[in-house]
């Protein structure tokens, strides 16, 4: 089972993607033990659009954990600012540099591919789509001198075509943000949000179950509203 973060940071920030960094300690020794109780289905962890708080606040805890990670990065957004999930009246996160992805390495992370300018690759030309995949592919390569074999599709977006163009340039698996998704070439996460519990985490990593179906129809809920335009902040 394979869970997805974005931020883990100690203030207020746009929307439900944020963690705090004191709640994600508990989950973390919540997951930990999970792993450790031999269930079945071990769970790992992935970090989509690579914030540089990532360093600061998750890495450490993950490493007292026992946990590595692949962070998904954004590439042409290296150092900069995020412009897609914040407000105006509360400061957009800063994406990690080059140097920093290069040190998430060096501690056992890996770094893989979400596209060049987190835009729903959909919506792309053919020449837009093979740039945005093939050339975030390259970027991330040149600076972990590690092979990107994959692809976390912005917002978890994606068709046949893009399907198709990313297999072609190369990457070997695709990850959306529907845990119900099982390839043969895109697989599914579920999306830990601000306001999830250890408890809703633990549901979510229960298949089958009456509380996984729960939290299935939370997720279809708050997607079906975020598209409907209600709630701007809902972003993957
Ligand atoms: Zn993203």
């Amino acid at each position: 089972m394979v869970l997805a973060f974005h931020k883990v940071e100690p203030r207020l920030t746009w929307g439900v993607t944020n963690y705090s960094p004191g709640r994600f300690l508990r989950l973390l020794d919540s997951l930990a033990l999970h792993n450790q109780s031999g269930a079945a289905d071990g769970v790992s962890i992935t970090f989509d659009d690579g914030y540089r708080s990532f360093l600061d606040y998750a890495d450490p805890a993950l490493i007292e954990h026992g946990f590595t990670t692949t962070i998904f990065a954004v590439s042409s957004l290296a150092g900069k600012r995020n412009s897609w999930d914040y407000s105006s009246i509360l400061a957009p996160s800063a994406h990690m540099t080059a140097t920093e992805l290069k040190r998430c390495i060096l501690h056992g992370h890996r770094v893989q591919s979400h596209g060049k300018t987190h835009r729903d690759l959909r919506s792309l030309s053919d020449r837009e789509l093979k740039d945005e995949l093939a050339g975030s592919k390259d970027w991330i390569e040149n600076v972990t001198e590690e092979e990107v074999c994959e692809i976390c599709y912005p917002f978890g977006l994606y068709d046949r075509r893009v399907e198709d163009v990313a297999k072609e340039v190369g990457y070997k698996r695709g990850w959306s943000m529907n845990p119900r998704d099982k390839g043969p070439f895109t697989y599914g996460r579920w999306g830990v949000y601000g306001f999830d519990t250890p408890l809703t985490v633990n549901a979510k990593l229960s298949p089958d179950s009456f509380a996984s179906e729960l939290e299935f129809l939370k997720l279809r809920a708050t997607n079906g509203m975020a598209r409907a335009g209600r709630f701007a902040f809902w972003t993957t």
